[in-house]
């Protein structure tokens, strides 16, 4: 099971934890430091410090002048110093460009030993003070009046407490809640005001007659435009479609230039509808998969949007747009599709688990217009405060129904708690089940949905579906007669529903002098980029990988899909085929099914159906088969503890 799950899902961030003090040393990596504005309000805070060091690589050299003092701060506070996996303590060593060596602890205190240059070890020390004084005002050197603040804090936290029926006294949490809230309100109340509306109707576009608009949408993917929850009075009604790239952009003409060097012929069905509700400032949920031209859709209004706010962006504090992605590659991907789009200057950092780290906080920390990120990278930057997100004005949650599927709630939820709530957000789903729609709930103002294509699962129209019956035992030998026969320019994927096998289908091949690539999630991440840029490029025609390549993955010219291991969810199906038959061209799906898969044998013949393909007999025997089977197992009162799958003597 575990192993079937191969995604490239990344950890919450730990909780710091200081270790039992020992010495304790990191020198091998280097960080720019705390961060806490953007650019140069940002710039501010360390090269204050350390400005001429700023470049400066971690080196021996910077270790020369071996001076050394110890200071002394309490042991709880050590995690602190340290942060999670050392990442603090290499930011401070980097900004103050002392060594800091964590040393021997008396149980209530520990000293810290910092080494290098006097100016160096009084930078160590200041930060390491303010670190230790931020929250409890208690460091060896506080002060008096410190001391009082920590006397008030103390006061604070008993207004916070209650005494229960049983006389314990416990968190009065209606109070701290309400207390909290308030504080929040405070903070929020002081940011400058969000600009939204930057759409001007064209005259062609608010002339077309609710019949046209009709008829325009049934021959668009049949998309459907409704709000998603109750369409209260006093709510705009939802704006037409533009039909054309000036109707959407006539007022900026350098992002319709843009649009112009990409020799896009006309918006995509999304974008018509997506455009007009964005530029205007509604909040919008677009049930469309990849392909679809959703990135654009809601890229392109978040540029306006960055330009168009009042406060001038390097005075800003933080960031302004930031999208939310479940995985590396589909994060990586739209900021490719970011970086196609130059538009005043605007810039964008793409934060994900398993790139670098140290880059990615350094280019943060020099201001960035557009973060891109995957839920956890992004926490743990805020965690360690190399990224302010408040002023988050317009928010992009790509790909929600993935990110719930991948267990990423709780840190979507973190990550949106300190937004303002005043702010533009858009969500893009493949599919509209209930996680989805709590979390549109929660955090989206009388969103307008866009529903391209069906709601259910949409088969991809344009992917020729065709089905293979194999014994398990016989799926190598069928999987590599179809790939020693390929044509020259055919291109495919192969999807295992194991690491372990398409590690072997992978070495079988490379033993057999077949040039192909590897994706999966035991590769690491510059070995995955590689992968996929070799497939893109066109170095090797043939990538074996299992369900992370599933979704989000662009490969243009791929003419063929080859289920080796039929998905465990039928979703995944829908997802694996949908990465051929892009952009206008045919593809091909092979799916080897084998008696394992019996179960999933009628919602494959629904989705057959309803993309009009051939359901062969031998698929619609193997779901009766499996129908009469439950119910011979209900009626017998079992039903229970044995799965559905693998009962081959029902066959
Ligand atoms: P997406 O659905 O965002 O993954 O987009 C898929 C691909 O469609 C990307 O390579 C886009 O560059 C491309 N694309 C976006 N908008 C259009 C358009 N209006 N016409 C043709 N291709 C487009």
């Amino acid at each position: 099971m575990a192993d079937f799950d191969d995604d490239w899902r990344e950890e919450e961030p730990v909780a710091v934890q200081a270790p039992p003090v020992h010495s304790y040393e990191f020198r091998s990596n280097t960080f720019r430091g705390r961060f806490r504005g953007n650019r140069g309000r940002n710039s501010g805070n360390w090269r204050e410090h350390g400005g001429q060091h700023s470049n400066k690589r971690r080196d021996d050299s910077r270790f020369e002048e071996n001076n050394t003092s110890v200071i002394t701060v309490s042991s709880a506070k050590v995690g602190r110093i340290i942060g999670k996996g050392g990442s603090k303590i290499r930011d401070l060593e980097f900004e103050s460009t002392a060594k800091i060596k964590i040393g021997e602890s008396d149980g209530q205190e520990t000293q810290i030993t910092l080494s290098g240059t006097n100016e160096a070890i009084s930078r160590a020390s200041d930060m390491i003070n303010d670190l230790v004084k931020e929250e409890y005002g208690r460091s060896r050197q506080s002060t008096n009046q410190e001391t009082d603040k920590f006397s008030q804090s103390n006061d604070d936290r008993k207004r916070f407490m209650t005494t229960n029926a049983d006389g314990v006294e416990v968190i009065d949490w209606d109070k701290l809640n309400a207390f909290h809230d308030q504080h929040q309100n405070e903070r929020w109340s002081q940011l400058p005001p969000i600009v939204k509306e930057f759409y001007i109707e064209d005259p062609e576009v608010a002339a077309m007659s609710p019949t046209d608009v009709k008829k325009w949408r049934r021959a668009n993917h049949d998309i459907q435009v409704k709000r998603t929850f109750d369409d209260k009075p006093g709510l705009r009604p939802i704006p037409n479609p533009v039909l054309t790239f000036e109707q959407a952009f006539q007022h900026y003409p350098e992002i319709l230039e843009e649009i112009r060097k990409q020799d896009f012929e006309q918006p995509s069905p999304i974008q018509s509808q997506a455009w007009p509700i964005l530029l205007r400032g509604d909040d919008m949920i677009g049930i469309a998969q990849t392909g679809t031209g959703k990135t654009l859709a809601f890229l392109l209004p978040a540029l306006i949007h960055i330009d168009g706010q009042p406060i001038p962006r390097e005075e800003r504090e933080g960031p302004t747009v930031l999208i939310l992605a479940p995985t590396r590659e589909l994060a990586l991907q739209i900021e490719k599709e970011v970086s196609k789009y130059q538009y005043k200057g605007i810039k964008s950092v793409c934060l994900y688990g398993g790139g670098d780290r140290r880059e990615q906080i350094k280019i943060v920390t020099k201001g960035v217009d557009i973060v891109i990120a995957t839920p956890g990278r992004l926490n743990d930057l805020v965690m360690a405060r190399h990224l302010n997100i408040i002023n988050f004005s317009y928010i992009v949650l790509d790909e929600a129904d993935r990110m719930l599927d991948m267990g990423f709630e709780p840190q979507i939820r973190k990550s949106l708690f300190d937004v303002r709530p005043d702010r533009q957000t858009v969500m893009t789903s493949a599919t509209w089940p209930t996680g989805v729609r709590r979390l549109a709930e929660s955090y989206m103002k009388d969103p307008i949905q866009v529903n391209v294509g069906s709601l259910d699962l949409a088969a991809v129209h344009t992917v020729s579906q065709k089905i293979m019956f194999v014994e398990e035992d016989d799926k190598e030998a069928v999987l590599f007669d179809f790939l020693f026969n390929m044509e020259p320019n055919d291109k495919v994927i192969v999807f295992c529903g194991k690491k372990a096998m398409a590690t072997h289908i992978y070495t079988e091949l490379c033993l057999k002098g077949i040039e192909c690539q590897a994706l999966h999630g035991d590769r690491d991440q510059s070995d995955r980029e590689a992968a996929l840029e070799d497939m893109v490029v066109g170095n090797v025609n043939i990538l074996i990988a299992t369900d992370v390549a599933s979704r989000g993955i662009d490969i243009k010219d791929l003419t063929h899909v080859v289920n080796l291991d039929f998905p465990r969810h039928i979703e995944e199906y829908v997802h694996r085929i949908g990465r051929t038959g892009r952009a206008g061209k045919t593809g091909i799906a092979l799916s080897f099914v084998s008696r394992n898969d019996w179960a999933h044998a009628r919602e494959l013949i629904n989705i057959l159906e309803e993309a009009n393909q051939e359901v062969p007999e031998e698929l619609e025997k193997m779901a009766e088969r499996f129908e009469a089977m439950k119910l011979k197992r209900e009626r017998e009162g079992g039903g229970r503890g044995r799965g559905s799958r693998g009962r081959r003597d029902r066959w």
